[in-house]
């Protein structure tokens, strides 16, 4: 008798679908390959970009039986936004400033107002979670004294 072993993938916004993948690594690989920002809906952060985060579940499935669940976190570090220069940004980073249980940097770019904030040990706003390392674009202008 053939064995047949599978693998399926259940996200924490409902989706599912199944896994092509001969073991439990090669599906944790593919899953966490597959999961783009462009993907979901993030109308929030229209101004700014922030690090987010996707939860999966994946489901091994040998001869009709549950045999594994692994669940995973993939994150979602946000694109560089576009600079006024052509050239692109050159952040100066600040820092580290002492922030919780780790240290954040502060990058400023002199040819924008974008701003790009790196934190170590930072927490998720939707579960509390912490240790994070996160990335954040803030359009912050400059004061014009
Ligand atoms: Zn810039």
């Amino acid at each position: 008798m053939t064995t047949t072993i599978s693998y399926h993938a259940y996200f924490d916004d409902g989706g599912d679908r199944a896994v092509e993948a001969a073991d439990m690594r090669a599906a944790i690989r593919e899953v966490r390959g597959s999961v783009f920002r462009s993907d979901y809906d993030f109308d929030d952060f229209d101004e700014y970009g922030q690090t987010l985060w996707v939860d999966a579940r994946i489901v091994e499935t040998i001869d009709g039986e549950e045999t594994s669940v692994r669940e995973i976190t993939i994150q979602l570090d946000p694109d560089e936004p576009d600079c006024d220069d052509p050239k692109g940004h050159a952040w100066n980073d600040a820092g580290p400033y002492g922030c919780g249980g780790g240290v954040r940097f502060e990058g400023r770019c002199p040819f924008c107002d974008w701003v790009r904030h790196h934190k170590t040990w930072a927490q998720r706003p939707d579960n509390g979670t912490e240790g994070y390392t996160t990335t954040e674009y803030r359009r912050e202008p400059r004061d014009e004294d």
